[in-house]
C-alpha cells in the first residue's frame, strides 16, 4: 500500500505528516513523471482549488489522475481537494475532476472570517476536531453519497464509492482517525 500526495500547492506537507505519524509509504506528485510509479491512494490537499485545477492541466497531470479517480482509485480530499472532486461548484462555473456527485458551495462560510474550530461528529469514528478555512460544504449530495459529518446543518464531509471528501482539514489537527478510517475502507 502507497499512497500519492498531490504537491502543487496548498497544505501537502500536513497531509505527509499524518502518513509518517500512520507509517503509511507516500511520494509526492509534482509532474507527470511520478505519475509512472505505482500508487494505491491519492490525497489531495487544502489550498486554492483554482491554482491546483490550472497546475493540474498545465502541467498535464489531470487526463491520468481523472482516469485513476474514475477507476476506482481510492481518492481522500480536503477543503480544496473537495471542490476539484465535485461534479458542480454552485458558485463558479468551473469544473475539475468532478467524479463526486455532489454540489458545493465555495468559501461558503464568507471569504475573511471563514476560519474556525470545532468539534464535530464523524460517522463510524464519534467526536473529532474539525479545523476549517475559508472552506465549502456540500449544498447537495446524491442519494448514492454516503454522509459522514455535518457541521451545523451542514454536510462537511461524505463519501461516494472510492471517494472521501472533506470541508475541513484534518491533516491541522493531531487527530489521525480520519485517515484511519479512509485506509480501513480501502
Ligand atoms: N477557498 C479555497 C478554494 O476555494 C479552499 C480553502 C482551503 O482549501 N482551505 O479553493
Amino acid at each position: 500500500m502507497r499512497a500519492a500526495v498531490l504537491a502543487l500547492q496548498g497544505a501537502f506537507a500536513e497531509h505527509e505528516h499524518m502518513l509518517d505519524e500512520l507509517g503509511v509509504p507516500y511520494f509526492e506528485i509534482r509532474e507527470e513523471e511520478d505519475l509512472k510509479k505505482p500508487f494505491d491512494a491519492l490525497l489531495l490537499p487544502g489550498g486554492e482549488s483554482t491554482v491546483q485545477g490550472k497546475l493540474l492541466k498545465d502541467l498535464h497531470l489531470f487526463p491520468a489522475l481523472l482516469d485513476r479517480i474514475r477507476d476506482g482509485l481510492p481518492t481522500l480530499g480536503t477543503c480544496a481537494g473537495m471542490i476539484l472532486l465535485a461534479q458542480k461548484i454552485e458558485n463558479d462555473e468551473k469544473k475539475y475532476f468532478g467524479t463526486m456527485p455532489v454540489t458545493v458551495r465555495r468559501n461558503a462560510y464568507g471569504r475573511q472570517l471563514g476560519s474556525f474550530h470545532t468539534m464535530g461528529e464523524y460517522k463510524g469514528i464519534g467526536q473529532i476536531p474539525e479545523t476549517f478555512i475559508r472552506a465549502p460544504y456540500i449544498t447537495e449530495a446524491s442519494p448514492e453519497t454516503e454522509i459522514l459529518s455535518k457541521t451545523d446543518g451542514k454536510i462537511t464531509a461524505a463519501r461516494y464509492q472510492n471517494q472521501t471528501a472533506l470541508a475541513f482539514h484534518p491533516e491541522l489537527d493531531q487527530d489521525t482517525r480520519v485517515y484511519e478510517d479512509f485506509f480501513r475502507h480501502i
